[in-house]
């Protein structure tokens, strides 16, 4: 068993149609360990263009590397047959990021060399976001390196040191971790991070909430009196349609996001923007409801809250049926309102 990472330079043209667009590949570079413990077997070699046979201006700017040499070297159907041979048979594959992989099997399908198009290739990138950094946002593989203390001399953006760093980062991660995650186990990771990150929002975004309604002075507001639930109250006409304060236009709240005791809510004038509207919801008397609605210009409600707000707030959904209109005797048309399910 030996673990194979690797990394793809590619080139691209300037493209006139879509065949054009492929991203060719010009050099393949890796790094073979025979067990976790042991040092890497360096690979790496660069390919003779055949579709782009220029370099694009910003590949020339990001890598090392002259046309002259791509020229003299081997084609790729020969530098790919002669690195999947030096891989061995039953590796595992690994890369950094998703991008290589779909390179790999663009530029082996271009090339008729479908045979390669079963290997299973593993996203390190994505067991070192979750078991390291635990995010889900992608590291650059320099920000992986120095995070893990790993040594760096080698310059980076050449494939065959890239291809070195990707497996000193997945070494170093069997160190730390043990076995590496499956994918089936990185998609249970990523769940209850995303269910962690709502929670958190939720309890941030209902204190940015109450310090900004201890602060801000609304353009609005009103009390909306009477109701039997909370959810009543929302949906009602009272808490979702008011006029815009600057032109007087109608306009109506939608959905409302719920965290801690607050309810919030957009609605936009075409003329005068963003509207955002926080409810709170207080008993009326012995059995009743009120919620007290404060309404706020876009330029004094921060984007970040209302943000905070929407990822960790549960949504209530004010939708109603459609409606539809219907003529009475008298030939006036009128709203009739149908019956919600
Ligand atoms: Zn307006």
């Amino acid at each position: 068993m030996s673990y194979v990472f690797f990394d793809l330079e590619w080139n691209q043209g300037y493209p006139r149609n879509e065949a054009e667009k492929i991203d060719e590949i010009i050099q393949i570079g890796a790094c073979r360990l025979d067990s976790w413990q042991e040092e890497g077997k360096p690979f790496s070699a660069y390919v003779r263009p055949s579709i782009h046979k220029k370099l694009h201006h910003q590949v020339k700017k990001m890598l090392p590397l002259d046309q002259n040499r791509l020229k003299k070297a081997d084609p790729f159907k020969k530098v790919a047959a002669d690195f999947f041979h030096w891989c061995g048979a039953g590796a595992s594959f690994f890369t950094w990021g998703t991008c290589d992989a779909r390179v790999l099997d663009l530029n082996l399908c271009w090339y008729g060399m479908e045979e390669y198009l079963d290997i299973e290739i593993y996203d390190l990138q994505r067991a070192f976001d979750l078991l390291v950094l635990r995010t889900i946002h992608q590291t650059s593989l320099e920000t992986a390196v120095t995070e893990l203390g790993l040594d760096s001399q080698l310059t980076y953006h050449d494939a065959g040191n890239d291809a070195v760093y990707t497996a000193l980062i997945g070494a170093e991660l069997v160190r730390r971790y043990g076995a590496l995650p499956t994918p089936e186990e990185m998609d249970r990771m990523e769940e209850e991070l995303r269910i962690q990150r709502r929670q958190e929002a939720a309890v941030e975004a209902a204190q940015g909430l109450e310090e900004f309604l201890n602060q801000q002075e609304p353009i609005l507001r009103r009390k909306c009196s009477h109701f039997d639930s909370v959810h009543d109250c929302l949906k009602s006409r009272s808490a979702r349609v008011f006029h815009c304060p600057e032109c007087e236009s109608w306009l109506c709240n939608g959905n409302w996001y719920h965290v801690g005791r607050f309810y919030v809510a957009r609605s936009r004038c075409l003329d005068h923007g963003r509207f955002y509207s926080v409810m709170t919801v207080e008993p009326e008397g012995e059995e009743k409801l009120q919620g007290i609605l404060s309404v706020f210009p876009e330029v004094s409600f921060p984007q970040p809250l209302f943000q905070l707000t929407k990822l960790g707030g549960q949504v209530i959904e004010v939708r109603q049926m459609p409606r539809k209109r219907r003529r009475t005797r008298r030939g006036k048309a009128t709203i009739v309102k149908r019956e919600e399910s």
